[in-house]
This record gives C-alpha cells, structure tokens and sequence, in this order.
C-alpha cells in the first residue's frame, strides 16, 4: 500500500501530495513543524509536540487548527500508514498567496502529516556514543520556535558530516566588555537538531529555556527523569572554557534519545566512553518510552 499524506483534510497517495510553488513555505520559509516518534504504533509525548506546535505558530502568528483536529489528524495518519516503529511529520505553512513579505489577508494555512518508518540509530552507536563538532552560532535569536527555516542547521549539520562527525554543536559567541562579540566566553546552546547536556565537576548541565535553543520534548522527558533518578541537573548553559574538562556529554533529539557523546572536535571526552550518567539516563529513557 501507498504511503498516504494528510494534506488539508484530506488523505492523498505520496506521489500526488503536492503543494503550490506560491506556498509561503517555499518561498519565505514561512511555517512551523513537528516530528514525532511513533514506538509500537503509538505516539510518544504527542500532547507535549502538539502545544509546542501551538506555542510555534503563535510565535508567527499563523492560526492553527485547534489541539483535538489536529490529535485526530495525527492519529489517522499513523492508522492508514499502519506504521509501527517510526515518525510523524507534521508541518504548517501560512499558505498560498502572491510573493509579498507581508502576511497575506484571508488565506488559509497549508497542513500536511507524513508518517513513516524508520531505523532508530543503532544499538553500536548509542553503545560505543558518537563525534561532535563545534560550530559557530549564526541562528537567528528566536530559536525557541520549531520553525522549517533549518538553513543554518542543514549548513552546520553538513559542516559535521563533511567532519565525519554525527552532529554539529553551536556555540554563541560571548559579549565583550563593550557589548561586542567574541571577546569574552562563547556559551554552548544546542545541536544542529538535537539539545545538549554535559557533564562539569560530577554536575550535569544543560541551556536553560529561552531564545537562544529549542525546547526539545526530549530534553523535558530528560529534565524529568534525571529528577527521579535524583540526578542534579543545571539549566545553566557550559562555556566554552569548560569544554576542556567536560567528562560527560550527550544529546538529545525524537530520533536519537539520549545519545552518548564521546569525542568532540576530534579529542576523546572524558575516558573516550559514554559516562554512567549518561548511560543512568539513557536506560531510565528507554524504561519510560514503553513499547519499541
Ligand atoms: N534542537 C533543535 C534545533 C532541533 O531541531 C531538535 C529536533 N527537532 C531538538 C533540539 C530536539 O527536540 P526534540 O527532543 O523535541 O526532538
């Protein structure tokens, strides 16, 4: 059977799921996204993506059907696919219009919901961890909004897989005394799509929320479990001085749950394994995703 793509109501094969080339999506990168993962058919946090979507397009002011068409949506996407271990991409742009920067009046937002399977990252990889590079930051400062304007992160995650590296870490440049960049210590944000956590003298750190990351819906799985496991953890950004004596780093993202870091920039970190809090986490993630 044919993949089916819910596109504005209706269920269409892939092959004809098609958008106009005025869609403001295509043109501006005007519109706001979600992936979620789907284990054993179900959903995991869907509740947690949706208000993050709301929280999104309010972010652009686009209007978004409400929470509970959008649920059923969800839910019939995944059903017709009968997808089993894989994602849901949801995506909404502000629609067909003109070229013309400014919002256009009275037309209505262009929604489409892809589900489909995929290979989770190996067993090896989450055992043995993976390489990381440092990039400069060059996002725009609203980066708390999942929007589909990626440029920036499809560049730096390209500058990692040209390193033969698994993911790109941004680093904001630090303000100088006089207000001006680079002088003083750079901070790390997130990943070119996944959020960061380290390990600094046996405490764990992680950005706190605001403009400068996404709030990943893992990450706030991961605040939650590192609580229960009576792990102190503090959304306090790391400096790029501190990286030398970082023991423990991994990421987090839907597709990659907490994935051990274990070089970065080329040097081992730490021991060159993935640490036990890393791995504490790792397997209370695991624990709380249910079915796989
Ligand atoms: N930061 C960025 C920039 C991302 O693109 C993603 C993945 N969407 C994340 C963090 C992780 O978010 P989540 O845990 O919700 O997948």
């Amino acid at each position: 059977m044919s993949t089916q793509v819910y596109l504005n109501g209706q269920f269409v094969p892939y092959e004809k799921a098609l958008v106009h080339v005025e869609d403001r999506g295509y043109v501006y990168a005007d519109g706001v996204y979600e992936v979620i993962r789907l284990y054993a058919g179900q959903p995991f946090e869907l509740e947690a993506h949706l208000e993050r979507l709301e929280r999104s397009s309010a972010g652009i002011r686009l209007n978004i059907p409400a929470k509970d068409e959008l649920t059923a949506a969800a839910w019939e996407t995944i059903r017709r696919n009968n997808i089993d271990e894989g994602t849901l991409y949801i995506q909404v742009t502000r629609g067909v219009a003109p070229r013309r920067h400014q919002f256009p009046e009275q037309v209505a937002p262009v929604i489409y919901m892809l589900a489909r399977t995929i290979t989770p990252p190996s067993a090896a990889l989450m055992h043995e961890g993976v390489s990381v590079i440092t990039v400069p930051d060059i996002r725009w400062h609203h980066c708390n909004i999942k929007a589909i304007a990626l440029l920036a992160n499809v560049l730096a995650k390209q500058q990692a897989a040209d390193a033969n590296a698994y993911e790109a870490i941004f680093v904001r440049p630090g303000v100088g005394a006089a207000g001006g960049e680079g002088t003083a210590d750079g901070t790390v944000t997130e990943g070119s799509s996944t959020n960061v956590f380290a390990v600094v003298d046996g405490q764990l750190y992680t950005h706190p929320e605001g403009p400068y990351i996404l709030s990943g819906i893992t990450r706030q799985v991961v605040l939650r479990l590192a609580a229960q496991e009576r792990i102190t953890l503090r959304e306090e950004p790391v400096l790029v001085s501190q990286l030398a004596k970082v023991t423990e780093i991994f990421i987090t993202s839907t597709t990659n749950e907490v994935m051990p870091v274990t070089k970065l920039d080329g040097c081992p970190v730490g021991n060159g394994r993935p640490g036990p809090i890393t791995l504490q986490l790792a397997a209370a993630f695991t624990a709380n995703r249910g079915a796989s």
